[in-house]
């Protein structure tokens, strides 16, 4: 997916996965609650990831009574993405064995 380059900008710049105060990109930006909108919609969401925004408070760019929100792109599931392939494919096979033995009536979870 092609990226707007005021989209770009706001992506570049969360790729850290840090807290990022709004005014890092006011003066390059307009209206970006819409582009960040529309990035957890469309470019963001295929990557997995929401930005979640908080109001900043100086908490990110230290200028005391910050009006502006802070950003940060979060992982939407983070077991999803931080478990390796095979952790989550082990883990499917286990809940489906699961779901086999309770259908078969089997014990479901096995004493050892
Ligand atoms: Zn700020």
């Amino acid at each position: 997916m092609k990226l707007s380059p005021q989209k770009e900008i706001i992506v570049g710049i969360l790729r850290d996965r840090n807290w990022h105060c709004g005014s890092e990109w006011l003066n390059r930006i307009k209206d970006d609650r819409i582009r960040i909108s529309e990035l957890n919609k469309g470019y963001m969401l295929e990557k997995g990831y929401v930005i979640k925004g908080e109001p900043c408070k100086g908490r990110f760019c230290g200028r005391t009574k910050c009006p502006l929100d802070a950003r940060k792109a979060v992982p939407l599931t983070p077991l999803a993405t931080q478990q390796s392939k095979d952790e989550r494919e082990a883990m499917l096979a286990y809940s489906r064995e699961l779901v086999r033995r309770f259908d078969a009536g089997e014990p479901v979870f096995s004493v050892v």
